[in-house]
């Protein structure tokens, strides 16, 4: 990407340390964006952001436990001292608990609402003033087509539903500032999540995806870069599946690729 549209446009991406949020926060710098990686893991933002500078792009690592909102209200002191305002806000920080509904205890769902679901309302409550300064503005949330279908872990899948209404709700409110408020759902990327699922996992989702692959990192940033741009001016409230098909007809193909083998038994 060596086009320049987002520049001078102030950009925060949570959960941008590494994986999804690192190559969402590498492509609108390189875009020409002021970029704001914000994550729990200091020293790995520290280093993504000492990266880009050194490739002379603009980054700036904070520190950002997205479930407490006393750590939102000191990022936008910041962003508002720094970049005078925010245009665009990725919702990208998430955990996935990988238990079924007998396992999973109260603290591990309270955990996930609280990052997955919790994390998103404050980012867009906390943000919506600096946005609506600088309309039109975007706010792109991370939800996954957990937040489709249903996936084996409840918690997860509630969660990442509960951001496809939480996105479709603040759209319609935030309309109003100038702001659009849209929502992406990938199936299985190649992150670090993903390579820490247990054996078997990336090889079960190639066999339901029916492209027969997960996506890279930079497939999905350019669709956020899409959704957050000028190009997308008339959508809000847009749920976007990049699933290589999944949600579309993973079944179908599944179900294709079982028949062929029971007709040759
Ligand atoms: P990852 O685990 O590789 O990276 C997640 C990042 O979020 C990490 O840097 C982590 O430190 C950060 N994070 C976790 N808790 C945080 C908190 N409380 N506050 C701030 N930062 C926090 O995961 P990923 O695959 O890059 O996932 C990014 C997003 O994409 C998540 O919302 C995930 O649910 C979603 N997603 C992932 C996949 C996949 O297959 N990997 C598929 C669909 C959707």
């Amino acid at each position: 990407m060596t086009s320049k549209r987002f520049q001078g446009r102030s950009v925060c991406v949570t959960g941008a340390a590494r994986g999804l949020g690192a190559a969402i926060a590498r492509s609108f710098a390189e875009a020409g964006a002021q970029v704001h990686i914000a994550d729990v893991l200091d020293e790995e933002a520290a280093q993504l952001a000492a990266e880009l500078r050194s490739e002379g792009l603009a980054a700036m690592a904070h520190h950002l436990d997205v479930s407490d909102e006393s750590h939102w209200r000191q990022l936008v002191t910041t962003l508002n001292a720094r970049d005078g305002g925010l245009d665009i806000l990725v919702n990208n920080a998430g955990i996935i608990i990988r238990k079924s509904l007998a396992q999973t205890s109260k603290a591990e769902w309270d955990r996930a609402m609280s990052i997955n679901v919790a994390g998103v309302f404050l980012g867009m409550q906390h943000c919506r003033p600096l946005l609506a300064a600088k309309a039109p503005s975007a706010i792109v949330n991370i939800s996954s087509t957990a937040g489709i279908i249903a996936h084996g872990d409840p918690s997860y899948t509630a969660s990442k539903w509960a951001v496809r209404g939480l996105t479709k709700s603040a759209a319609l409110e935030l309309s109003a500032d100038g702001i659009r408020v849209n929502s992406v759902h990938p199936a299985m990327i190649a992150t670090p999540l993903t390579f820490a699922a247990p054996k078997g996992h990336m090889e079960a989702n190639r066999a339901v995806i029916p492209m027969g692959r997960e996506s890279s990192p930079d497939e999905i940033a350019n669709i956020v870069l899409f959704l957050a741009s000028s190009e997308a001016s008339f959508m809000t409230g847009s749920e976007v599946t990049a699933d290589g098909g999944l949600t579309t007809g993973g079944i179908a193909h599944a179900r294709a690729r079982l028949q062929a083998a029971f007709a040759d038994e």
